[in-house]
């Protein structure tokens, strides 16, 4: 239902990684799709196929006002024939910002909840009022996490598998495209890098949707959780700085919210000899990057 485009493994050259005798690899799927882009692609997958095979025409979400899960979300209802309504957090603000506009320009319908009402979004009583107001749909949670979208990136993993790395790196928000990796990818360590402030949490969190998913416990993996950078949206000079800077000696974007940080964590954690010499590391690039030109 979904085209997809292979997507390229691009090694990053500079005298520090020489130096260090670090390979570093971005397997850029952030190039895979226009609109429903990067790891999104993968954990909307299986939602789209459940969807239809239930018999849906709409699909319902949840997220902020800069959600890359609401964007995408909303172009892939558009390229499968479906309805979408956007359940967005806050108050509506004009003019829309590029995220919520193109989601509207995509047709999906939102629908703006306080942030007490938001809180409860996966309540029964909620779920209920919500098809009261708009009738039947297919819910998929914030951030696009359930089993659907963990298979999705299983699937994600066993394409990873074919390229030679020691580590997998990724920026974690909800976790569950690190659930899916860990789940789908055999003897390979897994670093993911929390965006969120108190990213503690997550730990389990991961550990629980793969054990889920897969029956299995998995111990190659950890969660840096340091370079959040205040917190979820959060940034500062040092990280935009950083962003630019590598943009500039790479040609190669990242955004502030998700990549900025990973990439940012893994040339550190190299600078502190994290990683031993002749080491491989592949970095996923999971896109995001139609949030970088907002405020
Ligand atoms: C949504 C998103 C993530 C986080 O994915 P989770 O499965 O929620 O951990 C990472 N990177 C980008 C670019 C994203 O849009």
């Amino acid at each position: 239902m979904l085209s997809y485009s292979e997507t390229p493994i691009q090694p990053l050259k500079s005298d520090f990684l020489a130096k260090e005798r670090i390979t570093l690899l971005v397997k850029r799927e952030d190039l895979n799709h226009p609109f429903v882009s990067g790891n999104k692609w993968w954990k909307l997958k299986y939602n789209l196929e459940e969807a239809s095979r239930r018999g849906h025409q709409t699909l319902l979400t949840f997220g902020g006002a800069y959600s890359n899960h609401i964007y995408a979300t909303a172009a892939a209802a558009r390229v499968c024939g479906m309805e979408s309504i956007g359940i967005i957090r806050g108050e509506e603000r004009l003019p829309l910002n590029s995220t919520l506009a193109f989601a509207t320009h995509q047709g999906m319908h939102l629908h703006y909840v306080s942030r007490e009402a938001y809180q409860k979004k996966s309540e029964p009583e909620f779920v209920e009022s919500l098809k009261k107001e708009f009738g039947n749909f297919y819910l998929i949670p914030e951030g696009g996490t359930n089993q659907f979208a963990i298979k999705g990136c299983a699937e994600l993993a066993q394409q990873l598998q074919e390229i030679k790395f020691d580590y997998l790196c990724l920026p974690v928000g909800t976790g569950g495209t690190m659930a899916g990796l860990i789940a789908g990818l055999h003897e390979r360590k897994v670093i993911g890098f929390s965006v969120l402030k108190k990213g503690d949490f997550l730990e389990n969190e991961v550990r629980t949707m793969a054990f889920e998913y897969s029956g299995q416990e998995f111990s190659n993996w950890n969660i840096e959780t340091k370079y959040h950078f205040g917190g979820y949206a959060k940034s500062n000079d040092a990280l935009q700085r950083f962003i630019r800077s590598f943009e500039h000696d790479h040609g190669l974007a990242l955004d502030p919210v998700y990549t900025g940080k990973m990439m940012f964590g893994i040339l550190d954690g190299i600078k502190q000899s994290k990683f031993e010499q002749e080491t491989t590391i592949l970095a996923l690039h999971t896109g995001g990057l139609q949030g970088r030109y907002q405020g």
